[in-house]
């Protein structure tokens, strides 16, 4: 039985409440902190149990060793911003606590996301006997565990990665982003970058489009290149791998309000002065976009996230696709969340939940797909995400 500090109490952190508070086989205490109490609170208000709520600036190592000390948790589920992540892990460190999280440490003042800051723990937490799950959300998370199933069960080497994100829900807004807008519009502007043949190839932002067939219903939808940080750690740690993508499907007026407000400067994270105060343009920005959590009851649709995965089994080549498909309306009925921060939430508390069962318990600082995928394969489906897989005829080019 475990006690549980969750931080964030946005659209991710609101999931991860109420998965938490459903399994309390395993999560017998609960405490849920963030920057705005009132906004843990309402959480707090949802659940048909009863769990502690905590004001925390977590960028302050010392107020979150306080909090930790009060709270005595065993593990931080941290789904605040990137930017926490390293202050959080310094915290866990400090007061001898696991960590967890779903995105890598990107610096506030660079739109720069890299393992390197949290893999540089590694020797910190195994000497503590801590343990640290980076990226325990769906991408990366699941598609990391996703690909670290395929070799184990279809693959003798994996040739070729695509990672697929898909969400075809419709909120009827003109323009609003499905999770944090600054973190969301930070990633998307960024140049795409692939790993091929042994280094990393950038493209412009949206310069790679390709058009895939999605299943169940949700048909053709145009998908951009990204960079997305599992491919950093997946290149890693599956050096066999020749090349490996990640694709994001948008729609023709998001990309066209994006170009917009790139083009007036409203995406760029470069200080202004505007009467007599600095003001970052995305963090106005952000102020003016709607909260991705109250897009929860606009959103209709479904999201499809899966991999394509080129590999050989006893010197036959084959193509693998593994996906899930997340109903928009579904999580809200159950969580009063949409299908982005729901599919972030539920592997977040299956991540946890592995740490506290002992399954994937070891000290260190672990990316997902370096433990074992079974135990968790078997608990997305379980918790609300399960998986489909088929074999392709051809190969996603
Ligand atoms: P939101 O912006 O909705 O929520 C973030 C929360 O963190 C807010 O409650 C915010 O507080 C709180 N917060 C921010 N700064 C601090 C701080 N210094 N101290 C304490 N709390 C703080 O974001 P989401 O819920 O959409 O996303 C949460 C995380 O999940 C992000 O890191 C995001 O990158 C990640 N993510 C991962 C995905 C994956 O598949 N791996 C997919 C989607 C998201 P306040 O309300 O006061 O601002």
């Amino acid at each position: 039985m475990a006690n549980v500090l969750i931080v964030g109490a946005g659209g991710v952190g609101q999931v991860v409440a109420h998965k938490c508070a459903q399994v309390e086989e395993v999560f017998e205490n609960i405490t849920l902190a963030s920057r705005t109490k009132s906004k843990c609170d309402k959480i707090a208000d949802m659940l048909p149990r009863k769990i502690n709520t905590a004001e925390v600036d977590a960028d302050n190592v010392s107020e979150m060793v306080a909090l930790i000390e009060k709270a005595k948790p065993d593990m931080v589920i941290n789904v605040a911003l990137p930017y926490q992540d390293l202050h959080i892990m310094d915290a866990c460190l400090e007061t001898g606590v696991h960590y967890l999280d779903t995105a890598n440490y990107e610096p506030p003042e660079e739109a720069k996301f890299e393992y390197k800051w949290q893999w540089a723990y590694q020797e910190k937490f195994e000497k503590a006997g801590l343990m640290a799950l980076l990226g325990s959300g769906f991408d990366p998370g699941v598609t990391s565990v996703y690909t670290a199933y395929a070799k184990k069960h279809h693959f003798d080497t994996i040739k070729t990665l695509d990672i697929l994100d898909c969400n075809a829900g419709d909120h009827g807004l003109p323009f609003a982003t499905n999770f944090n807008p600054e973190i969301n519009i930070r990633e998307i502007t960024a140049n795409g970058r692939y790993w091929e043949n042994g280094q990393w190839v950038t493209t412009k932002p949206m310069e790679e489009k390709r058009v895939f067939e999605f299943p169940e219903g949700i048909g053709e939808k145009d998908l951009y290149l990204l960079y997305h940080e599992e491919l950093e750690s997946l290149s890693k740690h599956y050096p066999e791998i020749e090349r490996a993508r990640f694709w994001m499907t948008f729609g023709a007026s998001y990309l066209k309000h994006l170009e917009v407000l790139q083009n007036v400067g409203l995406t760029s994270i470069e200080p202004i002065e505007f009467q007599g105060q600095q003001i970052v343009p995305i963090q106005f920005l952000k102020a003016l976009l709607p909260d991705p959590a109250s897009l929860g009851p606009l959103t209709k649709g479904k999201t499809c996230i899966g991999n394509i995965i080129k590999g050989v089994k006893d010197g036959v080549e084959k193509i693998y696709y593994v996906y899930n498909i997340c109903d928009h309306q579904e999580c809200y009925k159950e969580v009063q969340s949409q299908a982005i921060s729901y599919t972030t939430g539920v592997p977040a508390m299956i991540g946890a939940k592995m740490m506290m069962e002992g399954k994937w318990m070891k000290p260190g600082v672990w990316n997902m797909e370096q433990l074992d995928p079974d135990p968790f394969m078997d608990d997305l489906n379980k918790y609300g995400l399960p998986w489909q897989e088929t074999w392709l005829d051809k190969p996603f080019v």
